[in-house]
């Protein structure tokens, strides 16, 4: 634990940055639930103050701050760990043949691939989600969901994390787009499986639910070179976490993320229900929570707030050495925290 005093700075910024961020309202487009699709700021209610932010250090550490305790669906976070089990069940090869790591530019449900590689651009975007859902391995649909929760558990540290069955049913009502998505896939052969059992898997691994302070310990896990800081776990290998970190930082935010990767500098990844992930390497994770999303798909509060801390902290991971804030001054074990720039964990 840091000492009492320098955590009373690093909570009362927090509080303040929250503060800040909870009273400006502007620049949201719409807002997302699973059944009803999109829907416009005028028909929110309570769900526009709704508000969390968690960090998470590689030591353990952790603070939060607003409505830290709500939970809500991953959706296309979920993305990140059926990347990371796909690559540890077959091998970065194999999964480079189906899905590539290319930017795509497009918006996270195009049904547009990359036609000179025969295969979807990208595992962040939706068409890459079905096909490295559809790489996990597993006797049945029951034994492959389980493999993928078990593995988001486990770089949450949380045992407790589940999947909603009402969004997963709503999910699947109005899945028209993902089917359409999929079955086309399989008629340019990008898809082996059974569609419907792949869509249906995607579908349930967007629904599992987390709070704000997940998000910062299964991002703070993969800060930590995919060894969760809680249970001394190692989550995959050294190398997989390179590989998912990498496709975080060029795709994870949809057709945002050269700019995000200009602004803010560190890999990430976001969801519909307005949810960010983002992982700061060997420092710590953050997980923002606030569902009013921009005109991309991502969380307003969730994009500036990660700006604000990064610019302030000087996080870019292309900023100089001198640039580096991070929780400078608290001396002892937080000093190992601001070690070599891109040296990710341990
Ligand atoms: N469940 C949503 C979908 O597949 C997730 C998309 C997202 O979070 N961008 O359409």
């Amino acid at each position: 634990m840091p000492e009492p005093e320098v955590r009373r700075r690093i909570e009362g910024n927090l509080e303040a940055l929250y503060r800040r961020h909870l009273d400006s309202e502007g620049g949201v487009d719409r807002f997302y639930e699973s059944g009803r699709g999109y829907y416009p700021p005028e028909e929110a209610h309570d769900e526009r103050r709704r508000f969390a932010i968690s960090l998470e250090a590689t030591d353990g550490d952790r603070f939060d701050v607003g409505d830290s305790e709500v939970r809500f669906p991953l959706h296309s976070i979920s993305k990140v760990f059926a990347y990371a089990l796909a690559l540890e069940d077959h091998g970065r090869d194999r999964v480079l043949e189906r899905v590539g790591v290319e930017p795509s530019g497009d918006a996270f449900n195009s049904i547009v691939f990359d036609e000179r590689r025969h295969r979807p651009h990208n595992p962040m975007v939706n068409a890459g989600a079905l096909a490295t859902t559809d790489l996990v391995k597993g006797a049945d649909p029951e034994e492959r969901f389980s493999r993928l929760l078990d593995l988001m558990r486990r770089y949450a540290g949380n045992d407790d994390l589940y999947a909603d069955e009402d969004v997963y049913e709503a999910e699947l009502r109005t899945a028209d787009r993902n089917r359409a998505t999929a079955y086309l896939m399989r008629s340019q052969a990008m898809m082996n499986s059974d569609v419907e059992e792949t869509l249906a898997l995607y579908l349930r691994q967007c629904s599992v639910m987390v709070t704000s302070h997940d998000l910062a310990a299964m991002a703070s896990t993969l800060a930590h070179g995919a060894v969760c800081p809680h249970t001394g776990d190692r989550v995959m290998s050294r190398r997989g976490v390179r590989d998912v970190l990498s496709v975080m930082y060029t795709c994870g935010m949809y057709d945002f993320a050269g700019e995000w990767a200009y602004q803010i500098g560190v890999p990430a990844k976001s969801g519909v229900s307005g949810g960010i992930l983002a992982v700061i390497p060997g420092k710590m994770g953050i997980g923002v929570y606030s569902p009013g999303l921009d005109e991309y798909g991502n969380s307003v509060r969730g994009i500036h707030v990660c700006a604000e801390i990064s610019e302030h902290l000087g996080l870019h991971v292309f900023a100089t050495e001198g640039e580096d804030e991070l929780m400078r001054g608290a001396g002892g074990r937080h000093e190992q925290l601001r070690g070599p720039r891109l040296r990710g964990g341990r």
